[in-house]
């Protein structure tokens, strides 16, 4: 055995190959893995890190996220873990009479199960900021809660027809309560308010790749990306302080997808340019087939129990077919925001289609959510190609579900959500993610919560439908190598090998060997990027 140089040795604890394979220490040297188990350990290396008995795993790759968002949630009154209305109305009345040189009192994410039918009134508001705008939107992303200034400055009111694809709640008198239900609806609002500075964002986004890098996140995919939205990462690159690998996917929208298609060419040049492929590509363009569940807005084959709708789709679905078909032609990624099982077929037929209609190439389409999907559907995903990137966080029957989305959805509908071991079965390909700031950016809930079905408090006992749990190594290799193959990243990083990247995340304990409930347990110690320490705890 000839012995190697390495700048850096990590041993005395269990590295984890892929499910089932294990090893004992890992050389690197210049960023790359040189050298695994015994031939490592006999490397000379200018650091040596003892893993002290835990675990070290290739870094996670979040295959759908919002890091500016994220970020940015962090700008404005902090109302993310609040457990109730009033506690939210507090915290914007003291942040406001904090802040009186602000215009508009902007924040995020408040919980939408916490008022009856997610259904949040501008009057509460009003009680506290009379006199100036609020916008404050709901963790899931789809929903807005504004006080009546603001709805003023919007024009928002009794006269105001419901947009194409979105609700404003309203009152028996027709005026509207102060909850505007999807991007067309609160955008009304989002017109007149002020837009983040690009220094703000830019802010914003470093303390979202602290975040990443503290749960031992080296690569996300931007799922959001609007006009402009790829400055704040050229900034941070430029800075040397892109410490999270990202991927973009700009938005279209059905009514100016034509017109963007120049935009998106350009501005994924312009990220070409900056000449750092391994750190930020924009490769992928992002599209909303539908709503959320808890909004009614997800689009159904069935009506939802409650209200007797099919919910929304946001596409005509020949005008998405063509979209996917165009935007495939000019070498971009579909992703595919997909949630009831009517928007899940019309997703797979756009993808269905482009791969009909354009020369073969290696498109790896993409579908989030993933929430609900009718059986004949499900063999699709494989036999497509379309990556699954499913937020198994959100398999659990915590207050979401138990108030918002099984009454929608009636009970052998609810049991059918979150189909994620049969995908598997069925030979799909699996990324985990986490849909940040919607859900908590730690892949070990999610990892967790794939492989027990329970909530945080053990329910219910043995699992909610305990068939689709997935274990927690597979669970490991849908964060890791599934997210990997989903960023075109496999080449480089997503497993530990000779020759790869040394992306690792180290945990204080191995997570494989006890019960998955237990694995919740497990720290971070630390976080490399390319051999490059990005988090240390
Ligand atoms: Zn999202």
């Amino acid at each position: 055995m000839t012995t190697i140089d390495a700048d850096l040795l990590l041993t005395g604890g269990t590295v984890w190959l892929g499910p089932g394979r294990r090893t004992t220490a890992v050389a690197v040297r210049d960023g790359v893995v040189v050298a695994l188990g015994d031939e490592a350990a006999a490397c000379t290396a200018g650091e040596v890190v003892d893993l002290a008995g835990g675990l070290l795993l290739p870094a996670y790759s979040d295959g759908h996220c919002h890091p500016p968002q994220a970020g940015a949630e962090k700008l404005g009154p902090d109302i993310s873990h609040l457990e109730s209305v009033e506690e939210i109305v507090a915290e914007v009345g003291r942040y406001a009479a904090a802040h009186p040189e602000l215009e508009w009192i902007l924040g995020a994410s408040y919980d939408p199960s916490l008022a009856p039918g997610g259904s949040f009134d501008a009057a509460w508001l009003d009680a506290v900021v009379p006199d100036r705008p609020v916008l404050l939107r709901a963790h899931d992303y789809h929903t807005a809660w504004c006080n009546s200034r603001a709805l003023e400055l919007a024009g928002v009111d009794a006269a105001t027809p419901d947009p194409a694809a979105g609700v404003i709640d309203r009152h028996p008198d027709g005026s509207p309560v102060g909850t505007l239900r999807e991007p067309d609806a609160y955008g009304l609002v989002d017109a007149v308010a002020p837009p983040r500075t690009l220094a703000e964002l830019t802010g914003a986004l470093a303390l979202a790749c602290q975040a990443q890098a503290a749960f031992g996140v080296t690569w996300m995919q931007d799922a959001w990306v609007e006009t402009d939205g790829h400055l704040p990462y050229l900034a941070l690159l430029a800075d040397d302080a892109l410490t999270v690998r990202t991927n973009l996917a700009f938005l279209a929208t059905p009514d100016r997808w034509r017109d963007q298609l120049d935009t998106f060419v350009a501005q994924r040049a312009q990220v070409e340019a900056a000449g750092a492929p391994q750190l930020l590509t924009a490769r992928s363009i992002k599209f909303f087939a539908d709503g959320v569940i808890e909004s009614g807005t997800a689009e159904v084959l069935d009506p939802y129990e409650d209200s007797h709708t099919h919910g929304m789709p946001v596409w005509e679905p020949e005008e998405l077919i063509a979209a996917v078909v165009t935007i495939d032609a000019l070498g971009f990624q579909t992703h595919i925001h997909a949630i009831g099982d009517a928007a899940n077929r019309h997703a797979l037929d756009a993808i269905e289609r482009a791969v009909a209609t354009n020369p073969e190439w290696d498109r790896r389409p993409v579908i989030t959510h993933v929430q609900l999907v009718d059986p004949a559907d499900l063999p699709r995903f494989a036999a497509l190609g379309v990556t699954a990137a499913m937020q198994t966080f959100w398999a659990q029957r915590d207050p979401l579900m138990e108030l918002l989305t099984a009454p929608r959805l009636g009970d052998e509908r609810t049991d059918r959500q979150y189909p994620v071991a049969t995908l598997a079965r069925l030979g799909t390909r699996l990324s985990i993610a986490s849909d940040w700031p919607v859900s908590t950016n730690d892949p070990l809930e999610a990892l967790v919560v794939a492989a027990t079905r329970q909530t945080a408090e053990g329910l219910p006992d043995g699992g909610w439908v305990p068939s689709e749990r997935l274990p927690i190594e597979d669970g490991i290799a849908a964060a890791t190598a599934g997210g990997a193959y989903q960023g075109w990243t496999e080449s480089y990083r997503g497993s530990i090998a000779v020759g790869m990247a040394a992306d690792l995340l180290w945990y204080d304990r191995d997570l494989t060997a006890g019960e998955p409930l237990a694995a919740r347990e497990a720290n971070v110690l630390g976080t490399w990027l390319g051999g490059k320490r990005t988090f240390t705890a």
